[in-house]
């Protein structure tokens, strides 16, 4: 039986990445099925090493970022950089708790996961 707090970590993780997929206006039934394998996939490996649940939502977002680079293109860019060089942000930490979106060429942390909306305001 998987612990309460693995699946409370993962249907935490999945609204985040829910929240900050919208904000870009990239939550249509397409992202939304990529978002639901990831949860299964997290959900499996949550039940294989449950102290890793707190960092299921910094490792949802990084699933979802490799998932729509295959299919669309990076995700979420950058609104710290200028226009003509776009590039991605980066989930810090990569594996830990509390993940942010950082801009990886000036350092600015942009916005927690979850909150993008603020960044895009
Ligand atoms: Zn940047």
């Amino acid at each position: 039986m998987e612990q309460p707090t693995s699946e409370d970590a993962v249907h935490r993780g999945r609204a985040l990445v829910l929240a900050d997929l919208a904000a870009d206006d990239v939550a249509g039934p397409e992202e939304v099925s990529l978002l639901e394998e990831a949860v299964s996939h997290r959900r499996w490996w949550c039940g294989q090493w449950p102290p890793g649940a707190p960092y299921v939502p910094g490792l949802l977002a990084q699933d979802m970022q490799d998932a729509l680079l295959a299919r669309r293109g990076r995700w979420p860019l950058c609104p710290v950089c200028a226009a003509d060089d776009p590039h991605a942000l980066d989930v810090e930490p990569e594996l830990g708790e509390d993940p942010h979106w950082v801009c990886g060429r000036t350092g600015q942390v942009v916005a927690a996961v979850g909150s993008l909306v603020r960044a895009r305001r």
